[in-house]
């Protein structure tokens, strides 16, 4: 029997996609024109946030957000072993080493004890982290509020890792705030890479309430250089410009940022389609609920269920190294009927690149039940209740097989 495949995710692209790009391209502007300024003024609005700047892709804007906290050489970070790479390695790039943080097995997500408890081992040892990147994978919002006062009282700047929760919100002493506003987070860097809620091709975005990193930040992106008289030590004609710090090429262009504005004006749709589709799984999922149960979100927080997560269960007497046995068996039998199945993630401690710079640990047994576990299941926008059924069905077929 021939079935299409169904990926994991996918964009959605419309018409009035295309014509946005196209009037774009016909215009005067490809790049450093009005159209970044209007997507960076949106998506601020959008997320409740004061300022955006929006950069070549999130792993830009991650490595530029470090430099902007104060990241340099030898400087430690904490991020989650349980995202993809880049939350990590930004780090890296701005010439820190990243600590990688343990999850709560059954949301993903790390835990404001954990952060606490890595602080104090550092302490111990002498240092300090300059940086915490909290991810919210999946989609759910990381426990924002207290890793803030945790990260107060340790002097560290809190980066929001938000490429999965575009749309979320998330509630504190009884007001609801949205990812990547900044009510709790320094700044937050977003992606729209095609998989994310929204894409434009390549892309991301840090956004603040901070107006001396946004002021920053706007130089890195471009060389590190501004134009800006007030902040120059000086003049030399209207032609001047200076370099003030070392800076990259981390320009998005208006050609990219018209398809984000197209995009951002049916996030709403997109989420609650997202949402829709979550609960359906929840629902034909549930009488499963011995074999394979989704992520656990937070109660304080509305996904915007960027992927949909689950986890085999594991049975009396099944060693993690039986579950991920059984988790290769039952993703090769969805593969094999074109279900285009995931992990997300391989915990990042695991990859040789840390291993072999020291940069892994053997204490995160918690993120290697996670990722024994986990299978993403297909969920886009334009995915039809059909195609949830069809998962479902696969899926019921696999864990009663595989066991
Ligand atoms: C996608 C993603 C990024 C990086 O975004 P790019 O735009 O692909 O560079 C960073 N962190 C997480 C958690 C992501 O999923």
């Amino acid at each position: 029997m021939v079935t299409s495949p169904l990926p994991y995710g996918r964009q959605s692209i419309d018409d009035d996609d295309v014509a946005a790009v196209v009037s774009t391209l016909r215009g005067e502007w490809l790049t450093q024109g009005p159209t970044i300024a209007r997507f960076e003024e949106a998506l601020a609005e959008r997320v409740g946030s004061r300022y955006c700047v929006a950069v070549a892709n999130g792993t830009a804007a991650l490595h530029l957000a470090c430099l902007a906290a104060g990241v340099r050489p030898g400087d430690w970070g904490l991020t989650s072993t349980i995202t993809f790479v880049a939350s990590a390695n930004a780090i890296r790039y701005a010439g820190g080493r990243p600590s990688l943080l343990d999850v709560d097995e059954e949301t993903g997500l790390v835990s404001p004890d954990g952060i606490s408890s890595r602080i104090l081992e550092l302490s111990a040892a002498g240092v300090r982290p300059r940086v915490i990147i909290p991810v919210d994978l999946a989609g759910a919002v990381t426990d924002l509020p207290a890793i803030r006062t945790i990260a107060d009282r340790a002097g560290a700047i809190v980066i929001e890792d938000a490429a999965h929760s575009l749309g979320a919100s998330y509630d504190a002493a009884g007001v609801t705030h949205r990812a990547g506003c900044g009510a709790h987070a320094h700044a937050a860097i977003l992606s729209f890479h095609p998989v994310k809620h929204i894409t434009t091709g390549e892309g991301g975005v840090i956004t603040t309430n901070d107006e001396s990193l946004y002021r920053e930040l706007q130089d890195l992106r471009s060389h590190g250089i501004t134009r800006d008289p007030t902040r120059m030590q000086r003049s030399e004609g209207p032609w001047y410009y200076e370099q003030r710090a070392l800076g990259y090429n981390y320009r998005i262009t208006d050609i990219q940022c018209a398809l984000g504005l197209s995009q951002l004006a049916k996030l709403e749709r997109f989420v609650e389609r997202r949402r829709a589709l979550a609960a359906r799984y929840d629902r034909a999922l549930a009488p499963l609920g011995e074999q394979v149960r989704p992520l656990r979100i937070r109660a304080d927080c509305r996904s915007s269920h960027h992927l949909y997560v689950i986890r085999l269960q594991r049975q009396s007497g099944e060693s993690v190294g039986d579950v991920a046995r059984r988790r290769l068996a039952v993703f090769v039998h969805l593969r094999e009927r074109s279900i285009g199945v995931q992990v997300h993630y391989i915990p990042v401690h695991r990859q040789p690149d840390y291993v072999e710079n020291g940069l892994s640990r053997d204490d995160l047994a918690s993120a290697e039940r996670y990722y024994a576990s986990c299978i993403s299941l297909p969920l886009f926008p334009a995915m039809t209740d059909a195609d949830v059924d069809r998962v479902v069905d696969a899926l019921s077929g696999a864990v009663s097989g595989a066991r």
